[in-house]
């Protein structure tokens, strides 16, 4: 999967300095193989590794971010770029009502997405209509009857000999109907069929060109995987459309279509199915799709957590020290300190792709251990604090004394130092996040 693969690429790039030109080659080789993998459409893959590779080039080298994590916030960022940035809104018609018409296959949820909007409209206080403007299927009206009564929304039907036959007129009628009833907003379902054909398209069309609607939504599941391309595209040629809905995100679907759809078609997606049930929809939030894709949990709130914690002067100042070797005892506290403001440890390095192997580690790094950090060395003079090599045995007892601990738990303290202090020599220039992920060692 697209996660996994990542997470061995992010894998082999954490603790690195920098970015090399071999780095990016393979990352980028990586992210293509698993978009590919996650049916994301070949130019979409394309475009989005060049775009990858082009902003990984430039990347500044951030204090507060090793360079996996700098990775995954640009493919993170891209992937939200193409997904329409920010939840789109329904456009509301000024003069109501507002028509919204769906369109797409055979099966892709139409009917059932027009109950969820119906249902999602009367929360948001508005007053919807349904619309059965799918006369194809013999119970394709009954079926959106149902859907409207589950939902508690009123249903506009072609009454027996009465237009039947023909959902043009019906849709036509509609409108008039909620004109006179106030009904704000109307949702109009049509049908579809399993292929795209002329026939579908231009009934589609002529009912769009009756009803004029305010907002075109295509239906597409999202399990499809690449046929949501070119279904896309001949939808969008047949009949236009301004947003996307997906539907089935509650299958194992690989996000592929998601990214192609909005990529190939520039247009958003607006809302998300994931269930049978009404109440299984959502808008569409392009940055938890994303995630969903990278497949990082809450990665991102980590990186956005350290990169506000770890305050940027105080990160320029900790570089040029490591770079000259003078990272002291101070520092050490300093950053210990740093890392507690984002919160439990355990939780953060939870947040971490790629730790499940580590919980171990992790279970013995926690809050007291860093307490207890804190209390020693802030149990040392300034002098001691600035060259530990001064501390004797007279003096490591005082401080044990003082911060309430034993002389081995000091001089383990000291000993992770002395380790600390060899690493980030040898990261010097580069390196992310230092006192993170060092318990025991
Ligand atoms: P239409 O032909 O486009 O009108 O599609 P329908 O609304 O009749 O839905 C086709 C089938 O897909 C039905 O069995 C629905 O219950 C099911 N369905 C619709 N949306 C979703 C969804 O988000 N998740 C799942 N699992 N099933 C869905
Ligand atoms: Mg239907």
């Amino acid at each position: 999967t697209l996660s996994s693969r990542l997470e061995t690429v992010f894998k082999s790039l954490r603790g690195r300095g920098r970015l090399s030109e071999a780095d990016i080659d393979a990352t980028a080789r990586e992210i293509r193989v698993a978009l590919l993998e996650a049916d994301v459409a070949l130019p979409v893959v394309r475009a989005f590794v060049a775009a990858i590779k082009e902003r990984a080039r430039g990347v500044e080298v951030s204090q507060a971010l090793n360079p996996a994590q700098q990775v995954i916030k640009i493919v993170n960022e891209e992937l939200i770029g193409i997904l329409g940035g920010q939840t789109a809104n329904i456009r509301l018609a000024k003069t109501p009502p507002t028509v919204i018409l769906l369109a797409g296959l055979q099966g892709t949820g139409k009917t059932t997405l027009a109950g969820k909007l119906g249902m999602w409209l009367k929360k948001q206080g508005h007053t919807p209509m349904l619309v059965a403007a799918d006369l194809q299927r013999p119970n394709a009206v009954n079926q959106l009857q149902v859907v409207g009564a589950r939902a508690g929304v009123e249903v506009f039907a072609p009454e027996p000999g009465n237009g039947i036959g023909d959902p043009v007129a019906v849709a036509r009628d509609a409108i008039a109907h909620a004109r006179r009833n106030v009904f704000d907003v109307v949702v109009v379902d049509t049908a579809g069929r399993l292929g795209v054909d002329q026939e579908l398209m231009e009934q589609a069309a002529d009912i769009r060109d009756a009803v004029k609607p305010d907002e075109i939504l295509f239906v597409v599941d999202a399990m499809v995987g690449q046929d949501a391309v070119s279904t896309a595209m001949a939808f969008l040629d047949g009949v236009g459309f301004s947003g996307v809905v997906l539907t089935k995100l509650d299958g194992d679907a690989r996000g592929g279509a998601a990214l192609s759809v909005a990529h190939v078609t520039g247009r958003p997606i607006m809302f998300a199915s994931t269930g049978e049930a009404l109440g299984d929809f959502d808008v569409f939030h392009p940055e938890r799709m994303a995630s969903r894709i990278l497949g990082m949990g809450d990665v991102l709130t980590l990186i956005e957590q350290a990169e506000q914690a770890f305050d940027q002067s105080e990160a320029e100042e900790m570089a040029r020290k490591m770079a000259a070797s003078e990272f002291t005892l101070e520092d050490f506290l300093n950053q210990m300190l740093q890392v507690q403001k984002l919160g439990p440890i355990g939780n953060l390095l939870g947040m971490l792709p790629g730790m499940g192997q580590m919980k171990e580690q992790l279970a013995q790094v926690d809050d007291r251990d860093v307490n207890r950090v804190v209390a020693i060395i802030r149990s040392m003079t300034p002098g001691e604090r600035r060259d530990p090599g001064i501390l004797q045995k007279t003096r490591k007892e005082r401080v044990a004394r003082g911060s309430g601990v034993t002389v081995t738990e000091v001089n383990q303290l000291l000993d992770r130092f002395a380790e600390a202090r060899k690493m980030m020599r040898q990261m010097a220039g580069g390196a992310g996040f230092p006192g993170l992920g060092r318990g025991k060692g």
